[in-house]
């Protein structure tokens, strides 16, 4: 079996789906588990349609709900033109729009949304794309069941960024995986969205199409996972915003990982970790060009040494706290992390010294209750103009002069954090934002455009 992941703009219009199954047709004989996004721009306009809702505006919501259903109805209308399932589709998704729309009524007459009913909302885009491309494929003489993944991804109650339950999950997937095999070529889910073990809805955090697919790829033993977008693969930085970059052919897992986490936005966060449990490889490949060589995800043994690529975060913050009291430097580190782990705040990078302590943070988190805690035994200083670029690779601890090669390419701009990972695999900088894609661009030119350049008797790349 395995697991074939397509993202928003692999399933942006009929087109788009039209290639992408061409692709899983050409994959029959290894059974596949068919992971889908909703249609590229729909989540954010579930976005949209839930802040209309928690504001009370109706109207608004309203229109929003009538462009998503013309949407996908002229999806099936051109995907299945001339097919008897049409009209089924067709009504399918008018259900599935006008269900959401009494929904987002209730919501806009109670005047409060929960993060509870927000999942919900979120979730039609993954529900309408799966859906209609189940539908597409049927008629396109593959046979394919449908899976309901709220029934097979259970996470925590933290509705809008689940924590998977995986005990669960490797349960329930091969349960319902092989009873959609039966009779059938291929199968398909939803990526993204999940459940309690209530069966309330949760969502796995934006972008977490990558990450239903790795904990499906877990649960089967598949025999690969392949992350379908628009790239040609895992490239040397971010394509959007330096222009020269390379495709990269093969990534260990640990150094994916740290790209990912990193910023890298190809793949989410945690995309990595189910596959490592396993040692499933990951495939990143690009569905408009399905020919090309893509990246493969390794166990870390198949991969050399050296620089990879260089990612960056943009919505960071930089928070420095000071000792106010003479505690000794263990009790106010102690004192410092607990405040964090009490709080569900997680860091990026750390830096101390003496009665100071940098740290970086995603800036998405809420972190009002922390530095409520820790403004009782310190000062704290929090910063979000700052963002933090990362040179990531195999051992590029051991590379002798990349630290000072990088550093020197960073010359016109102020460093206000280094931090040289433990796994050996990283190096991060914290910049200011406004000098960040210069930076970052300034960083790539020297490590992979310039020259090979040397480093003592070691290649840096
Ligand atoms: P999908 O909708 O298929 O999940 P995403 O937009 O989430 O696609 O991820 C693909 C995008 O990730 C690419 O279009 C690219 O702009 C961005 N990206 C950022 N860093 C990298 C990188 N190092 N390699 C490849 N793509 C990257
Ligand atoms: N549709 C979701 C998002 O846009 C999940 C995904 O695409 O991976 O965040
Ligand atoms: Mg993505």
């Amino acid at each position: 079996m395995i697991v074939m992941k397509f993202g928003g703009t692999s399933v942006a219009d009929s087109e788009a789906i039209a290639r992408t199954i061409s692709i899983i047709g050409g994959r029959l004989d290894r059974k596949p588990i068919v992971v889908v996004s909703a249609l590229s721009k729909v989540t954010d306009l579930l976005y949209k349609i839930a802040d209309s809702a928690s504001e009370g505006d109706r109207k608004a919501a309203d229109e929003y709900i009538e462009t998503l259903q013309s949407r996908h109805i002229t999806l099936a209308e051109e995907l299945l033109e001339g097919n008897p399932m049409l009209e089924e589709a067709r009504t399918k998704v008018a259900d599935i729009c006008s269900e959401l729309k009494n929904f987002v009524g209730a919501i806009c007459a109670l005047g409060e949304l929960t993060d509870r009913s927000k999942a919900r909302i979120i979730s039609r885009g993954e529900w309408l794309s799966s859906t209609v491309i189940c539908y597409a494929m049927n008629s396109r003489g593959i046979i394919t069941n449908f899976i309901d993944a709220r029934k097979m991804i259970i996470t925590s109650d933290n509705h809008m960024k689940g924590e998977p339950d995986k005990a669960e999950i490797m349960k329930r997937v091969p349960e319902a995986v092989s009873a959609a095999f039966s009779g059938a070529d291929a199968v398909i889910t939803q990526g993204f969205i999940s459940s309690t073990v209530k069966g309330e809805p949760t969502v796995l955090g934006r972008g977490g199409s990558d990450y239903s697919a790795s904990l499906i790829g877990m649960a089967v033993d598949a025999e690969s996972i392949e992350i379908w977008t628009d790239v040609d693969g895992v490239r040397t930085a971010d394509p959007r915003i330096v222009p020269c970059t390379k495709n990269i052919s093969r990534i260990s897992f640990e150094e994916a990982a740290e790209m990912a986490h990193f910023g890298a936005k190809v793949l989410h966060p945690m995309t990595i970790e189910p596959a490592v449990m396993k040692n499933i490889p990951v495939y990143v490949l690009n569905s408009m060009n399905p020919g090309g060589e893509g990246t493969a995800i390794l166990q870390s043994d198949k991969i050399e040494d050296g620089v990879k690529s260089v990612s960056y975060k943009e919505n960071i913050l930089l928070m420095n706290i000071f000792s106010t009291r003479m505690i000794n430097v263990s009790g106010f580190l102690q004192r410092v992390f607990a405040a964090f782990s009490e709080h569900k705040v997680s860091v990026d990078l750390i830096s101390t010294s003496e009665a100071n302590i940098s740290l970086t943070m995603d800036g998405n988190q809420d972190i009002d209750a922390v530095v409520g805690e820790l403004s009782k035994f310190a000062d704290v200083d929090v910063d979000r103009d700052k963002a933090q670029i990362s040179v990531i690779g195999k051992n590029i601890v051991n590379l002798r002069g990349l630290l000072k090669q990088t550093m020197s390419s960073l010359k016109d701009c102020n460093v206000y954090m280094i931090s040289q990972g433990a796994s050996f695999v990283n190096i991060s900088f914290v910049v200011d934002r406004s000098s960040m894609k210069d930076a970052v661009r300034e960083v790539h030119r020297y490590l992979f455009e310039d020259k090979d350049y040397e480093s003592g008797d070691q290649r840096i790349r």
